[in-house]
């Protein structure tokens, strides 16, 4: 199977309305809303079609995939992100690398991501990963353990915390779906009131290829689509 470009064109500008659409109607605009592209799988040269569209945000979810499409990215007008499941041994490979690892969920992690970025003579901002679904075998701070952690992340003297991202369970019905992208706002809206140093909760990231449209409703302000955008994926 080919990827085709007027698909994903038409992909594009399809989400873009649909993101003005939800966002109107979360009492915001379109440009309070991030479109960031998730291309797992997706070669460079359809990934840079897409950025040449006006795609400003992409995230790759293996550190073994991200370096090896790293030199062919063209990343001057674009955000290159991490948001899969991470290990401590890998993170030296991508901090510097990228602008935001949106999946810290422990103390360890982001202990880690501070050693490496202090090396580097930089400061890292994450995000915090919820397992909002408390989902055994699932990434993620449990929610009741999340503010202790973030508090913790806070004391690190080379991280930055700007939000929290989720990945919530499968649910067949929209509005049990809804009520986890709920939760999470209220999580988000709960530590920003904390005004902890080093935090600033200004990403709340939520929402998939088939629930974007129900996590703006809900107060996500960074969406991560990739078979809507890009097509089913393709394993080799
Ligand atoms: C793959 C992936 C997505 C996007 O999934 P789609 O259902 O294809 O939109 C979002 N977030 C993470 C962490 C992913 O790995």
């Amino acid at each position: 199977m080919e990827r085709s470009l007027t698909d994903i064109k038409y992909n594009y500008d399809f989400i873009n309305e649909k993101i003005a659409e939800a966002a109107m109607k979360a009492g915001k605009t379109r440009d309070d809303i991030t479109f960031l592209s998730a291309t797992k799988t997706v070669e460079p040269e359809y990934i840079n079609y897409a950025i040449s569209l006006g795609l400003s945000y992409i995230g790759e979810n293996k550190v073994q995939e991200l370096l090896s499409k790293y030199d062919e990215y063209n990343l001057e007008n674009c955000s290159l992100q991490f948001i899969g499941h991470l290990q401590s041994n890998k993170v030296r490979q991508i901090v510097g690398k990228v602008d935001l690892i949106q999946s810290i969920d422990s103390m360890k992690l982001a202990k880690e991501v501070s050693k490496c970025s202090l090396k580097n003579n930089i400061t890292s901002d994450i995000l915090v990963e919820v397992n909002i679904g408390k989902e055994e075998n699932k990434s993620g701070v449990m929610p009741e353990m999340l503010e202790e952690l973030v508090e913790e992340i806070s004391t690190l003297p080379a991280v930055n915390v700007k939000g929290l991202m989720t990945i919530p369970p499968i649910c067949e019905k929209n509005d049990e779906i809804r009520r986890y992208f709920e939760k999470m706002n209220r999580l988000f809206l709960d530590i920003s009131s904390k005004k902890l140093d080093n935090v600033s909760m200004d990403i709340l990231s939520m929402g998939m290829s088939s629930d974007y449209y129900e996590a703006i409703l809900e107060g996500a302000n960074m969406v991560r689509i990739g078979s809507a955008l890009f097509g089913n994926r393709i394993y080799k």
